[in-house]
Formats: structure tokens, sequence, C-alpha cells
């Protein structure tokens, strides 16, 4: 097109340029007859652009669109529209256009055209909303609670099930940060890290409800860009844990139960055994004794294994009661290892302590503490080879006391690592199998050690042994207990 727009219309110059567009361009005169159309134009209707020429405008749209009339009129500023045309073959195109008068002043002037086929555009969009429409179905119908929301947490949506658990309306929820109803606030942030690597983060979280109760969901977290691709939403999900609360804690209740009316008969077979052992009027031949030691070893397992059960079923419902105070486990691993002992001396495992100088007093519950080192020991001895030992030293870190357990035994792998610390697991290896166990201690002795402030942690190496360490917070500002010589046990 003339750039100045000073060449009459009507001419071919109207049409220099205009074919390497790739928009629809009709030129008009001032009484709306075509004067120009580019290529794209004519092929789009189909016909040749020589062909266009001549027609009046109307032939072209079959109703006057929006906004022209006063354009026509008089020839001021510019209009947008979207218009549906006729082709040759009498298919209709769906077309948006831009007019506007050419060259400056008012009154009436000629006019350009430039259309955009808006096809692909209406069937995206069409398809953006089909795939909205199918996403709040299925949203609506999952037996989860829903809550979409943007990387802020701020509240998109949620479904019904949502509403349901939290006792909120979607009108309550939208736009509202969604920790007005987590009551963790102060918990940890989410792991973007996590979700931004596709993975699936999960957590057990308490929905805090309108009516104050609280509703423990298991909450799963999805990171997804929204249907334009253009922002990343959060899509949690909540699945309701009520109803598997309620039947873990009946569980529970009767695991403590069983496990507590077991131990009394237990034990009496114990003492009465002890009984038998020591009578001196009591002569026992050899098969006899031998019958009898069995029974006491099964004894032994079996009240191992209703402590444990004890101490977990306690752990789990809450009633585990731990009380520190400031503990010297100097004195401490001297009497377990007068326990194990025996033990140890038959397996040819030996035993060894190295306190720090002088040794600092931790915070602990003394009976649990007792419970967690024997536990250790008693491992680092059973999965042990002969002339092998076990070794306990310490580090202070951190305002924690570090404990190491070290043992020169058969050693986890890598895959075995991953499960140890689950109720019930023992690992597959037949020297393991070979040794009487009930796969809970490793589990209580994590419990324990956490419930205490520390953590539980190990390495090892299979056939070279294995070094579980727990901290303990530092009794601060005690003076630690009898201190100790640094000295071989
Ligand atoms: P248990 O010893 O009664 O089987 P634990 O919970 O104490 O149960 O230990 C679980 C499993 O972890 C054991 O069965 C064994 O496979 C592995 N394990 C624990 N301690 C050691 C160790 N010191 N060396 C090698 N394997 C061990």
């Amino acid at each position: 097109m003339d750039p100045k727009g000073t060449t009459p219309p009507g001419t071919a110059d109207h049409r220099f340029g205009l074919d390497e567009l790739p928009e629809a361009v009709f030129v008009t005169d001032p009484d709306h007859v075509i004067v120009a159309a580019n290529k794209a134009a004519a092929e789009l209707l189909g016909y040749a652009p020589e062909e266009l020429v001549g027609w009046p405008l109307d032939k072209i749209f079959p109703r006057q669109p929006h906004g022209m009339s006063l354009l026509m009129a008089d020839g001021s500023g510019s209009t947008k529209f979207e218009i549906k045309m006729k082709t040759k073959t009498g298919k209709m195109v769906l077309m948006s256009f831009v007019a506007a008068p050419i060259g400056s002043g008012t009154g009436r002037r000629p006019l350009v055209y430039l259309g955009r086929d808006i096809r692909l555009r209406k069937l995206v969009e069409g398809e953006i909303k089909r795939a909205r429409d199918y996403f709040r179905t299925v949203m609506q119908n999952s037996p989860s609670g829903i809550c979409v929301t943007d990387v802020n947490r701020t509240i998109v949506m949620v479904n019904t099930v949502a509403e349901e658990l939290t006792g909120y309306t979607s009108d309550e929820m939208v736009g509202r940060h969604v920790t007005f109803f987590y009551p963790d606030q102060g918990g940890p942030p989410l792991d973007f890290l996590a979700l931004r690597k596709g993975g699936k983060v999960s957590r057990e979280v308490d929905l805090k409800r309108k009516d104050g109760k609280t509703a423990p969901v298991l909450a799963f977290y999805r990171l997804v860009e929204d249907e334009r691709g253009e922002k990343e939403m959060i899509i949690e999900s909540y699945s309701d844990l009520t109803d598997r609360k309620r039947l873990d804690r009946l569980k529970n209740e009767f695991v403590f139960v069983a496990a507590h009316e077991l131990r009394n008969p237990v034990t009496a077979i114990r003492l009465l055994l002890n009984m038998v052992f020591e009578d001196k009027r009591i002569t026992l031949d050899p098969t006899l004794r031998g019958y009898l030691l069995k029974i006491q070893e099964a004894d032994k397992r079996l009240l191992q294994l209703v402590d444990d059960l004890l101490e977990v079923s306690r752990s789990e419902s809450g009633r585990l009661k731990i009380q520190v105070s400031p503990q010297d486990l100097t004195e401490l691993v001297k009497t377990i290892f007068n326990e194990i002992k025996p033990n140890a001396l038959t397996r040819d495992v030996s035993l060894r302590h190295i306190p720090l100088t002088p040794m600092p007093a931790a915070m602990a519950d003394p009976s649990k503490l007792k419970e967690i080192i024997a536990n250790l020991v008693t491992n680092g001895v059973k999965y042990n080879v002969a002339g092998g030992s076990v070794t306990i030293e310490h580090e202070v870190r951190g305002g924690m006391l570090l404990t190491h357990v070290a043992d020169t035994g058969i050693g986890i792998s890598e895959e075995d690592q991953e499960r140890l610390f689950e109720k019930f697991w023992r690992s597959e290896d037949m020297a393991v199998r070979a040794q009487s166990g009930t796969g809970l201690g490793l589990f209580i002795v994590k419990e324990l050690v956490e419930r205490m402030g520390g953590t539980l942690d190990v390495t090892s190496k299979i056939g070279r042994g294995t070094t579980f360490t727990f901290t303990l917070p530092l009794a601060h500002g005690k003076a630690p207990l009898k201190p100790k010589m640094k000295g071989k046990k």
C-alpha cells in the first residue's frame, strides 16, 4: 500500500505489498466498493483477487458489522469486529477484522479491512473449555477432597468433598490462603523442589474445620501447569483418615490388651522354670533338663515379643511416658555390658566402651535409654561374626551427644537400610534368619530416640559391619555426672 496514503484508490498500487501479508486485506473506496483485495483475502473466499474488485462490501459481509455504521458515516477512528463470511463454495469462515480509514482528516475516506481467520483460535478455546469442564467433572466426582491453589497457595477452586471435610463452602475458601484450614501454619514448607521434579509430595495433616474440630487427612500435592500452560498451580488432594485412625486405635487397643494379658503367664513360666533349676531338691535327668532349657529359651523369646508389642502399642497410642533428666552413659553402658557379656562370650564377640573425658551428661529417660543401648548392643552381638567386636564411642556436636554403636558384623545392604526402621521388618539374609528376633527393636529404638529429641542413623557395609548413631540433647548447664577416665571396658 502507498505508505503516505496519497495514491488515489482503485489503482494497482493499492495491492502493492499486500500479497505478502498473511492476513486478508480488503480496500474499499468511500462508497464501500472493493477496490483491492490481497491474495490471502481472495484465497480465503475462493475467488481471484480481481474478481472481488468492484463488489459492494455488503456482498462479502452478510450483515453490517458492529461499529461499522459510525466508521462509515464519518470515517473517523477504527473498529474491530468478528464476522462470519461466506466463501465461493458456501462454507462459512469466522474472521476477526480491524477496519480503519486510509489517510488523515475526517469525512468520507477509503477504508482498509485487515482480517484474520480465527477458526483455529476458536477451536483451541473450545478445546480448553472442554478440558476445563472435564477437569471440573472429574474433580467434583472425586472421592477425595481437592483444593487447587496458585503457587502462593491462594485457593482457586475446591470440590464438594473438600467443602465437606473442612465445613467451609467454596465461596468461603476461594481467594483465601490455604493455611487458614491447616493448623500447622508453622510446619515445614511444601517441598517445591520435589514438586518441580514431578515428584509426589504427601504428608498427614489435621485439617482445621470451621466447627473447630479437626479432620485427619493424607494430603497429596502435585504441581501442574494451568490449561494455557502459563501459570503453575498446585493440586492438593485429601483422603479422609478418620476411619483408618479409628481402626488403628482399635487395633492398637487390642494388641495392648492381648500383650498385657500374655505377659503374666509368660513371666510365670520363667519364674517357675528358674525355681526348678535352682531347687537343690530336684534332680533333673539330662534329657528333661535339655527340654526345660529349650522351654526357657522359647519363653525368653516370647517375653521379648510381648514386651516389644507393649512398647509399640504404648508409643502408637501416645501412652509412652518419657521423663528426661541428666544421664551419665558410662555407668549405664557398664550395667548393659554386664547383662549382655555372657551371650557375647558364647559368640566370641568382645564389647568395648570408650567414654569421653569428661563424659558430658545427656538429657534422657533412664529406662528408655537403657532400652535403646541394650537393643543396639544386642543386635551388634547377634549379627556379628566369631572374633568380632561391638564398640561404643561418643562425640559432642551442635549441642548434642552423639553415641556410635559400631560392630564388625555381617553388615546391611543399601536396599535393606531403607526398610530397617519399619515395624516387623527383618532381613531375608540367612545369617539374620538364623537368629531369633521380632523386627520391632529398631522401630522402638528410633521412636524412643526421637521422643527424647534425638535422631537415629545408620551406616553399614556388607561384610564389614554396621554403625548405629543416636543423638541426645546435652544436659546444658548441668555438670557432667561422675566424670570417668578414658579406658577400655
Ligand atoms: P530383630 O533383631 O529382632 O530382628 P530389629 O528391629 O532389632 O529386630 O532389627 C531389624 C533387622 O535389622 C534385623 O532383623 C536385621 O536384619 C537388621 N539389623 C539390625 N541390627 C543389625 C546389625 N547390627 N547388623 C546387621 N543387621 C542388623
